[in-house]
């Protein structure tokens, strides 16, 4: 006998992530906002979800065989998750990342064992950039399978079939609305599919950061960016694989200063210490609770992600010189006296 908690392996550790009602976001609302724990995840991130779904996709065809290879272009965290999975199941990681990512997820994926490639960070329209140059070195490697995490619809079943499952089960199927922000879509078009399969008047919103070209596309049909966003791992500027057919009702923009408000507040009232895209989705889903709570009253919930661990940006997000340089508020608790 073995208690409901007890794994069987490691990789049985991803997922099954809790659900926290957080009390600051929930009273500014006006109605019930909870954030999915993903940061718990054993790689710190969301992404651990989509790296399993992947491989575990590309065993199931057959594209993947014992002592392969996986090779992907990523901003870090799905780099993590797949040096995690391919540790555990016996296979090499290559991760082609952008240098100006940060330092700490570097060093980690360097310390998993993963092969590290930096490439400069251009424009999708330019071949090498990371997404094109992970294809192509996964085309030349014997034995490799290129993860695509973008348009590689395994991404996005991976969250219709956990996360979204998990969300339904834990709330006992009663939810009013779910928003996140973009990196491929898998969580947002995942999630919202899975729910709205359960119900469809729930309310399936995006949360874009400024410099994304997503929240002009579902307001006006037009793929249009403005601003811009230091937030890592999210602001997209094409309609992805993952994000074809999303189930998208209605769309946000939260700037990162309103998205560091909350990474703040998630800090020091409630002990939560995340990255920024998580401020961002909480923003996100305030902005979302406050139209659900005059719809429908404040008995209303809505579910957001809380996507990474804060500890994975020391050196940026919590670092006052950092956000000084970058013309962004700095944390009370982090000004020199
Ligand atoms: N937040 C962070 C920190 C991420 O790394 C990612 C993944 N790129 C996301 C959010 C977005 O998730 P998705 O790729 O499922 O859209």
């Amino acid at each position: 006998m073995t208690s409901s908690s007890a794994r069987k392996n490691t990789l049985d550790l991803i997922g099954n992530t809790p659900l926290v009602r957080l009390e600051g976001p929930s009273a500014e609302a006006g109605c019930e906002i909870w954030g999915k724990c993903e940061f718990l995840n054993p790689g710190g991130s969301v992404k651990d979800r989509a790296a399993l779904a992947i491989v575990r996709d590309a065993e199931e065809r057959g594209d993947l065989q014992p002592g392969g290879t996986i090779v992907e272009g990523t901003a870090g965290n799905t780099g993590i998750g797949l040096a995690l999975v391919g540790n555990a199941l016996g296979y090499r990681t290559i991760i082609v990342m952008p240098d100006n990512q940060s330092a700490e997820k570097m060093d980690t994926l360097r310390a998993l064992g993963a092969e590290l490639v930096l490439v400069p960070p251009t424009k999708y329209s330019d071949g090498n950039h990371f997404v094109h140059t992970s294809r192509r070195l996964a085309e030349e490697t014997p034995g490799a399978i290129w993860a695509n995490q973008f348009d590689n619809t395994a991404n996005r079943k991976g969250h219709i079939e956990t996360t979204a499952e998990e969300i339904w089960a834990q709330l006992d199927g009663r939810i009013d609305g779910f928003t996140c922000a973009v990196g491929t879509g898998g969580t947002l078009a995942g999630v919202g599919m899975g729910l709205k399969e359960h119900d469809p008047q729930i309310v399936v919103a995006l949360t874009d950061p400024h410099g994304a070209a997503l929240y002009s596309h579902y307001a006006t049909g037009e793929l249009k960016a403005e601003g811009s966003s230091v937030a890592e791992g999210i602001g997209q500027g094409r309609i992805t694989g993952n994000l074809e057919g999303a189930p998208v009702d209605t769309q946000f923009r939260v700037s990162d200063e309103e998205g560091l408000e909350w990474v703040a507040r998630l800090l020091r009232e409630e002990g939560l210490c995340l990255g920024l895209s998580s401020g961002i989705n909480v923003a996100g889903a305030i902005m979302l609770g406050k139209q659900l709570a005059r719809e429908r009253g404040s008995e209303a919930r809505v579910v957001t992600i809380l996507c990474d661990t804060g500890f994975r940006y020391l050196s940026t997000l919590y670092s006052g010189e950092w956000l000084r340089s970058k013309s962004l508020p700095v944390f009370e608790w982090l000004r020199p006296e």
